[in-house]
């Protein structure tokens, strides 16, 4: 069995066409998501798309619950996006 690729690269653009807030493509370990969401749906919309990939033969409904429940547990516990000036190093904390 081949260790799959772990690293997931997101990149943020506009979902019109698509009619969708966020995707998930399974093979390339790539997730695209709508900027326009609100952090709260972001956070949503990343856990729903994350768990696609970790979980392909996982049904769309039983994805869409784990995206809810990630989401609202981590918003409960003061998980926030934190906006960072480019090219600035997140800071280290322990
Ligand atoms: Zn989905």
């Amino acid at each position: 069995m081949s260790r799959r690729k772990s690293k997931v690269k997101v990149v943020w653009r506009k979902l019109g066409k698509e009619k969708a807030w966020g995707m998930a493509t399974i093979g390339e370990n790539l997730i695209e998501i709508d900027p326009r969401l609100g952090a709260k749906r972001q956070l949503e919309v990343l856990c729903h798309e994350q768990g696609h990939l970790t979980f392909p033969d996982k049904s769309e409904q039983e994805i869409d619950r784990l995206g809810k429940d990630l989401a609202a547990l981590l918003w409960a516990q003061n998980y926030r996006k934190v906006v960072l000036a480019p090219n600035a190093k997140p800071p280290r904390i322990s």
